[in-house]
């Protein structure tokens, strides 16, 4: 049996991929400081000996014997992130190195949960991982976007310098059940909002796109990419290059939901990114992976979720 360590393993993604390491009978110690995580989301593995729940603020130092650390500690919807910037900043920052200073210990790998933000507005779409992004570096958006670069730059360093495997991973929108209903994300608003009967927010003229990936194809990414071989550290986009306006998801959510809600537009925020759009050539040649559940499917589980979750 293998220990291993999710930090952020309370939250959205952490808690599927929690579920999924247990599954695959794996000791998980799950690590959070409950800000946007919920023990609601892990309830269900409490249950089992080999899985340890610890309340931990990742910006200090956590030490425990393990084989393979999962980076995902980190507030990842904008209205989350922005609420406390310096606080986003130091968890994305010293959270890495502390999780790099814990892997290095052991002698473990890790992984590196970072994101297609760090990309910025992009330049040449759809993203390819040599890219160097184009990111604003003292905007709102920043204190995620450059954290998770610095991440990055932690990794890769204590890889040179410290021979630490590292696995980079760009994630790319993601959805799924477990999801915050007022965590501001588009899909989480969206389909709250069709289901409430309330307006539908389209923020700006909704015509920049983002593609949206479901949370099952990600864990199956994650898994894969935690097994290559030593020295492939990624990065990696994982990401469903199936692209969307905010318009055509809009029409989807109110389809799918049979609801009445009216779509209104309100003010773009700042520096939200016009378009984006994965190249998953590299995970498909190195993982050997792909997504598989299409956006419509997707959302009818993410419907039902909802609809369960407030009985309407
Ligand atoms: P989430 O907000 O649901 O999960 C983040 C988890 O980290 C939460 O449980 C939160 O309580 C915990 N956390 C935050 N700060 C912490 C700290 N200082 N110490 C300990 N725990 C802390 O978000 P998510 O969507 O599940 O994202 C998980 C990871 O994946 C994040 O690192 C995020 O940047 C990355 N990611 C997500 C997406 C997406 O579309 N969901 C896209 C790109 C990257
Ligand atoms: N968005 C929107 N209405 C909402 C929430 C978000 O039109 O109620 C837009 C947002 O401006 C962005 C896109 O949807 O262009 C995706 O936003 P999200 O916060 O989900 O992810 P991110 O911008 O971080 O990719």
């Amino acid at each position: 049996m293998k220990r291993v360590l999710v930090s952020g393993g309370a939250g959205f993604i952490g808690s599927h991929l929690c579920t999924r390491l247990i599954e695959e009978g794996n000791y998980v110690i799950c690590l959070d400081n409950f800000f946007t995580g919920r023990k609601s989301n892990v309830e269900h593995l409490l249950k089992y000996k080999q899985f340890d729940l610890v309340e931990h603020d990742v910006i200090n130092p956590f030490w425990t014997d393990v084989e393979e650390v999962y980076n995902l500690a980190c507030p990842a919807s904008p209205i989350h992130y922005q609420f406390d910037p310096i606080k986003t900043n130091k968890t994305a920052i010293f959270g890495t190195y502390h999780m790099l200073g814990l892997a290095k210990r052991n002698g473990a790998k890790m992984l590196q949960a970072s994101t297609s933000e760090v990309y910025g507005d992009p330049i040449s779409h759809p993203q390819r991982e040599p890219d160097w992004g184009n990111v604003n570096p003292i905007g709102i958006r920043s204190c995620y976007d450059e954290g998770k670069r610095c991440a990055e730059t932690l990794c890769m360093d204590y890889h040179r310098q410290h021979d630490v495997q590292v696995k980079i991973i760009r994630i790319f929108n993601t959805y799924g059940p477990k999801m915050l209903p007022d965590d501001g994300r588009v899909i989480s608003n969206f389909v709250v909002q069709a289901l409430k009967g309330d307006d539908i927010t389209i923020y700006g003229d909704g015509n920049q796109t983002r593609s949206f990936q479901y949370v099952d194809d990600l864990i199956e990414g994650i898994m894969r990419m935690m097994k290559t071989e030593p020295d492939f550290t990624g990065p990696v986009n994982i990401g469903n290059p199936r692209e969307f306006t905010m318009l055509q998801l809009a029409e989807l959510v109110l389809k799918q939901t049979g609801s009445k809600s009216k779509i209104v537009f309100k003010p773009l925020p700042h520096d939200d990114p016009r378009q984006r759009r994965p190249d998953i050539t590299l995970a498909k040649t190195k993982l050997d992976w792909e997504p598989c559940v299409p956006l419509e499917e997707g959302l009818t589980k993410v419907i039902d979720y909802f609809r369960n979750l407030f009985s309407v």
